[in-house]
C-alpha cells in the first residue's frame, strides 16, 4: 500500500503512530437455509444453548472488565445481559425458525435486520448508535451456535486497531488490554461506545473513514490523528517526523490541561465558578472528574431505555443512578428525566409518527402522558438520593402547570416509598430546564416553583431562532451570539438570581471558552458541558477578571449582530486579559 491520507471524524484527540492490527468484520448470514420438519426443534435448541453460552461468557467478561477498568465500564455488559433475558428477543428468533423452517443463523440475521431498520429510521445520532449493542449481542449468540471463538487472538504487541466497526463488547475487551495505541474505523460516531471508551482511556481515535479496513492489512504503518480526524497510511519519513513533533506538542498540551484540572475554579478576582459535566453513560463519570468536573450537571438518561426491547425496570434505573451517585459523591448529580419522543422515539412505546416531532409529544410532555413510565424513573432517582447528592431535572418545561403536575406525581411517589419504608432524600432538589422560549420569558414565575433552573441552549436556540439544531441548511442561523439569544439568556440568568435560585447552563454553548466568558459576564457561575471541554473553559475563566468582563459584556449588549458582539468581546478581552486569548484556540 502506498502513502495515503484519509479524512474521517476525530472522536478522541491525540496522535498515535504504529503498526496496523486488523479486526475481524462482523457479518450476519444472508443465505437462507431451510431444515426438514424434524430438525426444527433442534434448531430452537441450538438457539437456547447459544443464549445460555452467551450469558455465561458475558458474565465472565463483565467480571474481567470490572476488575481491569472499574465497575462503570462493565455497565454495557449488564445492558447486554438484560437483552438476553428479554423474552421477545428469543421468541422472535424461535418464531422465524418454526414458521420458515430455517436454520438458526438465518433467523438471527432476520431479527437483526428488523432492529437495524428500526434504528436506522431514528434521526438522533446517539440513539442510532445504540444499534451496535443489539448487533453485539446477536453476533455473540450467532458465534455461540457453533462455539466459535468470538475474537481473533492478538500477539500482545502495541498496535493500532483498524476495524470496520467495533462492537461495544469488543471495544471494551480490546481497549482494556493496554496494547491499543490508536483506533481507526470505517463506521462509528461521536457517541459510539468505541469513541467514549477511547476518550476515557486517552486513546486517539478516528471514525467514519468509510473503507479504511478494506484498504489496510496487518503490518501496514499508520498515523492516527484523533485531533484533526485524519489517518495517514505508510507515511514517508518527512511526514512521520512532522507527526512525531505534533504528537509531542499535543502531549504537552494535554499535560497542561490536566494540570489545570487540579487548580481552583476561580477568576483572577477570586470569584468562584463551577465546571460540571454532561454525560450520557455511567462510563463517563471517572473521566469527567479527572478533567476537573465538580459534579455531573446533566445526566442524560435516554440510553437506559435502549438496552432492551422492553421498558427498563425500576431496578435497571436504580442500579445505574446509585452507581453514578456513589462515584460522584460528595459532588452533585443532576439526573434528567427521560427526554424522548419527537425524533428520539422509543420503539417500546409504539408512539405514532408525528408530523412535527420537535414540536410534539417530547420529554416532559411524553412522560406526563405515560405516567407509569415517569413514576418508575422517579422512584429509582429518589432511591438513589439517600446520600443527598442527587437532583431531579425536568426537560422541556413550557408552562408552570407542568411543574404542578410533576410535583403531584413526585409527592405521590415519595409517599409510596415512605409507606414501603424505603429511604430517600426528603429534600431532593427539583429543577426545570429552560429550553422553550416561553419558559424563558417566565423564568421569574418558574423560579418560584422549583429549587433550581438549568438552561438548555441547544434547544432554546433552535426554538427561539426557528432553526433546527441538526439541519445543516439552517445552521448558519444557529447563533448563540444572536442579540436576541444573548438578551434572553441574560434575562433568564438575572431573573433566576433575583429569585435567589441556582442557575446552570448545560447546552453546547458552555463548552466554548469565548461564550463561557460572556456567560460569566451575565453572572452565570455553573457551566455544564461535555467533559473534554472542561479544562479549556476552566483555563479561560481563570484568566479573566469577573468585574471587568461584566462591564465589557454589558456594553456588547447594545450591538446589532452576532458578529459585532463577537468582535467586540474578542477585542476587549484581548486588551484586558491577554492570557485568556493566549492560551490558544479560545473559540474552540
Ligand atoms: C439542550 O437542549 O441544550 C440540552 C442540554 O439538552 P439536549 O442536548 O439533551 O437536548
Ligand atoms: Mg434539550
Amino acid at each position: 500500500m502506498d502513502y495515503l491520507r484519509l479524512k474521517g471524524m476525530g472522536v478522541s484527540p491525540g496522535i498515535s503512530i504504529g503498526e496496523v492490527r486488523l479486526a475481524e468484520k462482523v457479518t450476519f448470514t444472508t443465505r437462507k437455509e431451510t431444515v426438514p420438519d424434524d430438525q426444527v426443534k433442534k434448531e430452537v435448541e441450538r438457539v437456547r444453548k447459544a443464549f445460555q453460552r452467551t450469558r455465561e461468557q458475558l458474565s465472565e467478561i463483565k467480571d474481567q472488565i470490572k476488575e481491569k477498568m472499574g465497575k462503570e465500564h462493565s455497565f454495557i455488559f449488564e445492558g447486554h445481559m438484560l437483552m438476553l433475558k428479554d423474552k421477545s428477543l428469543t421468541s422472535s428468533i424461535e418464531n422465524i425458525i418454526r414458521n420458515e423452517k430455517s436454520r438458526a443463523e438465518w433467523a438471527i440475521s432476520q431479527v437483526h435486520n428488523k432492529y437495524k431498520n428500526l434504528f436506522q429510521s431514528i434521526k438522533d445520532e446517539y440513539f442510532r448508535q445504540r444499534m451496535s449493542d443489539v448487533s453485539d449481542v446477536l453476533f455473540r449468540v450467532t458465534k455461540n451456535l457453533e462455539q466459535l471463538p468470538t475474537e481473533k487472538k492478538d500477539d500482545g504487541k502495541e498496535k493500532i486497531l483498524v476495524a470496520h466497526d467495533l462492537l461495544p463488547s469488543e471495544a471494551a475487551t480490546r481497549l482494556s488490554k493496554g496494547n491499543v495505541l490508536g483506533v481507526a474505523m470505517d463506521m462509528g460516531g461521536e457517541t459510539s461506545h468505541t469513541a467514549i471508551l477511547s476518550r476515557s482511556l486517552n486513546i486517539p481515535a478516528v471514525v467514519g473513514l468509510r473503507d479504511v479496513s478494506q484498504k489496510l492489512k496487518d503490518g501496514d504503518q499508520i498515523i492516527v490523528d484523533g485531533t484533526d480526524g485524519e489517518v495517514i497510511v505508510n507515511p514517508p519519513p518527512a511526514i512521520r517526523k512532522e507527526f512525531v513533533s505534533k504528537q509531542e506538542k499535543y502531549n504537552y498540551y494535554r499535560y497542561e490541561l490536566r494540570e489545570t484540572a487540579k487548580l481552583t475554579s476561580t477568576t483572577l478576582d477570586r470569584v468562584k465558578f463551577t465546571p460540571l459535566a454532561n454525560i450520557e453513560l455511567p462510563e463517563e463519570v471517572s473521566m469527567a472528574f479527572s478533567l476537573g468536573a465538580e459534579g455531573i450537571g446533566l445526566f442524560r438518561t435516554e440510553f437506559i431505555y435502549l438496552q432492551s426491547s422492553s421498558l427498563p425496570t425500576e431496578e435497571d434505573h436504580f442500579s445505574i443512578y446509585s452507581q453514578v451517585a456513589k462515584e460522584a459523591y460528595p459532588y452533585p448529580v443532576y439526573i434528567r428525566t427521560v427526554d424522548v419522543g419527537g425524533e428520539k422515539n422509543l420503539p417500546q412505546l409504539k408512539i405514532e409518527k408525528e408530523p412535527n416531532p420537535a414540536l410534539g409529544l417530547r420529554a416532559i410532555r411524553l412522560t406526563l402522558h405515560n405516567r407509569d413510565l415517569f413514576r418508575v424513573q422517579l422512584r429509582a432517582i429518589l432511591r438513589a438520593s439517600v446520600n443527598k447528592n442527587v437532583k431531579i431535572l425536568i426537560p422541556m418545561i413550557t408552562e408552570v402547570e407542568e411543574i404542578g403536575e410533576v410535583k403531584i406525581i413526585l409527592d405521590e411517589v415519595k409517599e409510596e416509598l415512605r409507606k414501603e419504608k424505603i429511604q430517600f432524600d426528603e429534600n431532593i432538589s427539583l429543577g426545570a430546564m429552560i429550553e422553550v422560549p416561553a419558559a424563558a420569558a417566565i423564568t421569574d414565575i418558574l423560579a418560584k416553583e422549583v429549587d433550581y433552573l438549568s438552561i438548555g441552549t441547544n434547544d432554546l436556540i433552535q426554538y427561539y431562532l426557528a432553526a433546527d439544531r441538526s439541519n445543516e441548511l439552517v445552521s448558519y442561523l444557529f447563533k448563540p451570539l444572536h442579540p436576541s439569544v444573548v438578551r434572553l439568556i441574560r434575562f433568564v440568568i438575572e431573573s433566576a438570581q433575583k429569585e435567589g435560585k441556582e442557575i446552570t447552563l448545560c447546552g453546547e454553548m458552555a463548552a466554548n471558552p469565548l461564550l463561557a466568558i460572556i456567560l460569566l459576564g451575565f453572572g452565570l457561575k455553573q457551566f455544564s458541558m461535555n467533559p473534554i471541554f472542561i479544562p479549556k473553559v476552566k483555563k479561560a475563566l481563570r484568566a479573566v477578571e469577573y468585574k471587568k468582563v461584566k462591564k465589557i459584556v454589558q456594553k456588547a449588549m447594545n450591538l446589532k449582530t452576532a458578529q459585532e458582539i463577537e468582535e467586540y468581546i474578542i477585542e476587549n478581552i484581548l486588551v484586558e486579559h491577554p492570557k485568556a486569548i493566549l492560551m490558544g484556540k479560545i473559540t474552540s
